[in-house]
């Protein structure tokens, strides 16, 4: 199977290529879920970064693939990003995820927001929160994870 979808401006939004998913990181991980169901394939999902970032050391704009990083959202899901290297001087740039999740959460800003809402609005226990994450989200943040958001 090979499927290409491009952004507006011309850079590849979602690629899937010999079970790999690659996704730009402006979309949300629910993707990767929601491709698995519909291509009936277990994906691999990595994360690339089509911005024109440039080193943060010497200003070069050329990079290659170097690694990729591996992070774990939402207790079950998996997800890659990209790690470029500076062909000039070897410094490291990571694709950023924060679009979707924050620096020090494992949790995605689309569940942690379905839980303060549900905590903001009603009397739900912790534990029915995490239960409505788990039908809407497909993860399972702990009480203590629902507690812990801003
Ligand atoms: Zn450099």
């Amino acid at each position: 199977m090979n499927v290409k979808i491009y952004n507006t401006d011309g850079t590849k939004r979602v690629v899937i290529e010999e079970e790999i998913l690659y996704l730009d990181n402006r979309v949300g991980p629910t993707y990767h879920q929601t491709l698995e169901e519909i291509t009936g394939m277990t994906l691999k999902c990595r994360y690339i970064d089509n911005s024109d970032f440039k080193c943060e050391c010497c200003g070069s704009d050329s990079f290659k693939i170097h690694d990729y990083g591996l992070r774990n959202l939402n207790k079950n899901q998996k997800i890659e990003s990209t790690i470029y290297k500076c062909r000039k001087c070897g410094k490291t740039h990571q694709t950023p995820l924060e679009p979707f999740v924050d620096k020090n959460s494992n949790y995605t800003n689309k569940v942690q927001s379905l839980g303060i809402m549900v905590n903001y609005l009603s009397h739900l226990s912790l534990n029915n929160i995490s239960l409505l994450n788990g039908i809407v989200n497909n993860a399972f943040p702990s009480r203590q994870s629902t507690l812990n958001y801003p």
